[in-house]
């Protein structure tokens, strides 16, 4: 049973077109259900070699609908920032699972986890979709929104090539001054964490069926960051309020890293 429709995201995307600096682009289709869905891209800001570049996707689990909220808020509020574009440029994939986001699944409607999809033979169309639109792309940054329905607080993975690029400390800090509660867990999602942050072993990552954090990192390397809000404890608002509090940080850091 759909609990939200997507074609009331379409018109907010699309509607993005409007923005100044900011382009809408279809990256692909498929139908389900006898609807089609189109799938979308919204970068801000004119690419440049001299600009940072960050990549934001939200919205591969449709349970987690937070992230899909705060990509979209954060295009609506930054287009217009000419401050900001002057230092990145920005490419957003706001809704990676439409099928999933209507119906409140983690997975797609046909039961298919899409975070799992990347890196093998015959993908899910939707996953299929994002890699094409991805291919050849290279960023700074990669800013995963996601959101842990089960987790007691919020946490975070981070993923660095330069351990000096780390920020995932500040990230948390800063959750937990505006009184959010992190996940202080030693082992969260089976892997080691520390104080709210997991910094996944770089070795161990698997081949195939990879998560899109993990093919924007294996495809390009750099920094990739996923935040996990604890959707069970907190507020919509709140936990969109996490995800563009860590995407500011992240920003911020990158942009003073010259
Ligand atoms: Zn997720």
């Amino acid at each position: 049973m759909a609990v939200r429709d997507y074609n009331t995201l379409i018109r907010r995307i699309e509607a993005a077109a409007s923005l100044p600096n900011a382009k809408v682009e279809q990256i692909g289709s498929f139908n389900s259900e006898g609807r089609r869905y189109p799938m979308y891209c919204v970068t801000i800001g004119e690419h440049s070699w001299s600009l940072k570049s960050v990549m934001i996707d939200a919205g591969i689990h449709g349970d987690e609908p937070a992230g899909v909220e705060a990509a979209l808020s954060f295009v609506e509020q930054s287009a217009g920032n000419e401050s900001l574009l002057t230092r990145c440029t920005f490419t957003v994939l706001p809704c990676n699972n439409p099928t999933g986001w209507e119906l409140d699944t983690r997975e797609n409607i046909r039961g298919i986890d899409l975070n799992r999809e990347f890196n093998i033979l015959r993908p899910a169309a939707e996953a299929k979709i994002i890699a094409q639109a991805l291919t050849g792309k290279c960023f700074d940054l990669v800013f995963e929104m996601h959101e842990d329905v089960d987790s007691p607080g919020f946490y975070m993975y981070e993923i660095a090539d330069d351990p000096a690029a780390y920020i995932g400390e500040r990230i948390i800090e800063a959750a937990k001054a505006a009184g959010y509660p992190i996940n202080l867990a030693d082992c969260i999602e089976g892997a080691p964490a520390k104080g709210g942050l997991i910094r996944p072993a770089i070795v161990k990552f698997r081949k195939t069926r990879l998560p899109l954090a993990i093919h924007a990192w294996r495809t390009c390397g750099g920094h990739v960051i996923t935040l996990e809000p604890p959707a069970s404890r907190l507020s919509l608002a709140q936990r969109v309020d996490i995800q563009l509090m860590g995407l500011a940080i992240a920003i911020d850091s990158l942009s003073a890293a010259g």
